[in-house]
């Protein structure tokens, strides 16, 4: 089950592209494609980030998932098509020399944060 892991680095990399001073708990919707390949259970990650997102800060955060589907391309025939299953053969030709176009890697595609206007967490200066 890698899907701890990929929680983990998905809040890291949120964390990693906030802009300098802004609080975490600010982020509202983490944006993530998901590409077929990587055989990672939608639900499970879902359920992972929840648990995991306080411990990173991020405890308003939730995971908007989008899943990609594998495109590959027939480097003999230039054939693009679609799998579901990992075979690669270009269903044209037959040709094993294939490239993955889309459909490899987990990419973080967007954050969407509160309005700082909109703070309303009562905090009281203690100087
Ligand atoms: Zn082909």
């Amino acid at each position: 089950m890698h899907e701890l892991y990929i929680a983990e680095c998905i809040l890291k990399s949120v964390a990693d592209s906030l802009p300098p001073g802004m609080n975490p708990q600010a982020v509202e919707e983490v944006r993530v494609q998901l590409g077929k390949l990587d055989a990672v259970v939608p639900d499970t990650l879902t359920f992972l980030f929840d648990a995991i997102k306080t411990n990173g800060g991020m405890p308003n955060a939730r995971l908007a998932l989008s899943e990609i589907e594998v495109v590959c391309r027939c480097e003999n025939c230039e054939n693009e098509f679609g799998i579901e299953v990992p075979v690669f053969l270009c269903p044209s030709c037959g040709s094993g020399n294939v490239k993955v176009l889309r459909g490899r890697g987990i990419t973080l595609t967007g954050i969407q944060v509160k309005d700082e206007n909109g703070e309303d967490d009562g905090n009281s200066g203690n100087s």
